[in-house]
């Protein structure tokens, strides 16, 4: 069986570094404060220029439906049917306005200077060393890149593009799905489930070259409410109940130990992340991060104890508080999979590449896509320092990415042992 080890052959063969530079130059910032989906224009031309580009390599039924999800299809061999999927969308953590990507070709171990005295220095970004000789891209230093998820997307395009060049390799039937507003944890609220009809996905999103997700946080969210006695302050003495006062008590007692500031690899961790309102009425929202079902509820709980002691303090304060669940570890529903996971440890082995296997201290869509029935773990881009000015790419690691994904596709044409789907 024909494998993919030469990371050359997408940018030989095919347009995916153009495609990348195109597409990272349309604006996609998704925006929360809009709950349209998608959250912003520059999603919906992007999928459309995406359908187009899509139906011009042979995938006829492409099409972006109401919410500005594009799907796709391309007929294969074998009775598997595989989803590709990468998000469409940037972080709004950084400008996505305008951006200018600056293309270094065979990088020489230099600090790459950057507008606005950005710099990416080998001495504090221990991937680039790895990246000698590889063509590097990044933004100019005014925005972000929007690698996450563009080179995914471009990767993806670049299997497609390369499937239709080479009619004679076998693959399965593949469903593509490029989403919208994945960073703002909205990804898979009307992701195509029913119709998607695959078998398993990948979100192909992940970073570093080798690096393998099946696992994530398990995610919830609380909103603490404090509602205290407003009067005029010159006749508040033995009347007043400052809202704020008793949230900023309630923020201090939170444990020190177990923030995001303080937690690393396994570790759980209790975020405040934002707070409204004024002394009458004032919330705190909050984040809660654990990697296992009964250390994320312990976290809940220590929050629901400190909101109860806050209420019990004060008679005239009203403590509410409100929990949601977010996301689920994925790892939960890989463990009853473990030929997939074997698989694509091999297909990334088999394009010369140590598979990684990280953790994420985050989420993906592919967690909820697990919830939904939709086994979809996560691969790399080759994309790192994500979300700003930083961030850059190197086509390499894309290249080896691409490799993965032909593989994986080569384990499931139906030709070994391998091609069975484990369930
Ligand atoms: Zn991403």
């Amino acid at each position: 069986m024909t494998f993919y080890m030469d990371p050359h052959i997408l940018e030989d063969e095919t347009s995916a570094v153009a495609r990348l530079l195109r597409y990272v130059s349309i604006e996609t910032t998704s925006n929360p404060q809009n709950s349209a989906s998608p959250s912003s224009d520059g999603q919906r031309t992007f999928g459309e220029l995406l359908v187009t580009e899509l139906q011009t390599l042979g995938l006829k039924d492409a099409k972006i439906d109401a919410n500005g999800y594009v799907t796709a299809s391309r007929h294969g061999a074998g009775t598997a049917t595989i989803g590709l999927i990468a998000h469409m969308d940037t972080s709004d953590a950084f400008s996505g306005k305008n951006v200018q990507p600056v293309v270094h070709r065979n990088y020489s171990g230099e600090t790459i200077q950057l507008k606005n005295e950005v710099t990416i220095s080998p001495d504090d970004d221990k991937w680039l060393n790895q990246c000698l000789g590889h063509t590097i891209i990044t933004a100019d230093g005014t925005t972000l890149l929007g690698a996450d998820d563009k080179a995914g997307v471009a990767i993806i395009m670049g299997v497609l593009e390369f499937l239709q060049k080479h009619p004679d390799v076998t693959h399965p039937t593949l469903r593509i799905c490029f989403t919208p507003d994945e960073e703002i944890g909205r990804g898979t609220a009307h992701f195509p489930t029913s119709d998607f009809g695959a078998d398993f996905a990948i979100t192909v999103d992940g970073t570093f070259v080798g690096e393998l997700n099946f696992e994530t946080f398990e995610a919830h969210s609380m909103d603490v409410t404090f509602e205290g006695v407003s009067v005029h302050p010159g006749y508040a003495k033995g009347v007043m109940v400052n809202a704020l006062r008793h949230m900023g008590a309630f923020l201090e007692k939170l444990p020190k130990a177990q923030s995001p500031e303080q937690t690393a690899d396994r570790e759980g961790f209790i975020h405040p992340v934002s707070v409204t309102g004024d002394a009458a009425r004032c919330s705190v929202h909050l984040i809660i991060r654990d990697f296992t079902e009964a250390g994320a509820k312990s976290l809940c709980a220590t929050v629901d104890q400190l909101v109860q002691c806050a209420g019990d303090a004060e008679p005239g304060l009203k403590v509410t508080s409100h929990t949601e669940f977010n996301y689920p570890n994925m790892m939960k529903y890989m463990e009853a999979h473990q030929v997939l996971v074997t698989n694509l440890e091999v297909a990334v082995q088999k394009a010369g590449i140590s598979p990684s296997i990280v953790p994420i201290r985050g989420g993906t869509d592919g967690a909820n896509l697990c919830r939904k029935g939709l086994l979809t773990p996560n691969l790399f881009t080759g994309a790192v320092n994500l979300h700003g000015p930083k961030e850059w790419v190197s086509v390499t690691n894309m290249g080896y990415s691409f490799c993965a994904i032909l593989n994986l596709l080569r384990l499931y044409a139906g030709e070994t042992p391998h091609g069975s789907i484990d369930d």
